[in-house]
Order: structure tokens, then C-alpha cells, then sequence
């Protein structure tokens, strides 16, 4: 059984892949880039776009933009913590501070699995 990655190649350009300078560096061939994601076609072992889908999707997609979020709350609570004077809100700014950083940090150590 022969697996024809050109195809695949073919399918990814026309839904918007590019093509990189640089060839693979596990088998030397073309690799492309697709949502993010650098693609051989041929280690990758996906055969449509439909597995590629599947596979892009899920982890990174979905963990950037919670740790997106998670920074520009983040972001707008240390401000607020600045000019907090009321100790007890200022405990409550913190208290969520301290809940976003968990979030983020399990998030990206979720990335890199
Ligand atoms: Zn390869």
C-alpha cells in the first residue's frame, strides 16, 4: 500500500497551507504550514484533510485562546490591584490573579505534552 502525499499537499494549498523553505527534517521532504501547525505529509501520517482537521484542532486552537484570555485578564486586574485601596477587594483581586496564573501555566504545560 502506497500513500500519496501529494494529494494531501494539494488539498492543503488550496485551503490556504504554504509551503516552507525549509524540507523536512525527520525524511527531507516538502513540509507545509496549516493553522499553525508545520505538516510533513508524509510523517504525519494523515491522509485527508478531514484527520488533519481533527488533529490540528483541539489542544492548541483551544489552550491559546484560553491563555490569550487568561493574560489580558490578567493584565487588567494588576492594573486594578495598583490603585486598590480597599484591602479587601485588593485581597480578591489577588485571590483571581493567583487563579489565572494557575490557568495559564497548566494550560501550557498542557501545550507541551
Ligand atoms: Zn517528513
Amino acid at each position: 500500500m502506497e500513500r500519496k502525499p501529494q494529494k494531501l499537499v494539494v488539498e492543503l494549498m488550496r485551503k490556504g497551507a504554504t509551503l516552507l523553505k525549509e524540507p523536512c527534517p525527520k525524511c527531507g521532504g516538502i513540509l507545509l504550514r496549516y493553522k499553525g501547525r508545520e505538516i510533513c505529509p508524509v510523517d504525519s501520517g494523515i491522509t485527508s484533510i478531514e484527520e488533519l482537521e481533527e488533529v490540528a484542532k483541539p489542544k492548541e486552537d483551544v489552550s491559546d485562546e484560553v491563555i490569550d484570555i487568561s493574560r489580558n485578564k490578567l493584565r487588567q486586574l494588576i492594573k486594578m490591584a495598583s490603585s486598590e485601596t480597599d484591602l479587601e477587594r485588593l485581597r480578591l483581586i489577588l485571590d483571581n490573579s493567583m487563579k489565572l496564573i494557575e490557568i495559564i501555566k497548566e494550560m501550557e504545560s498542557s501545550k507541551n505534552d
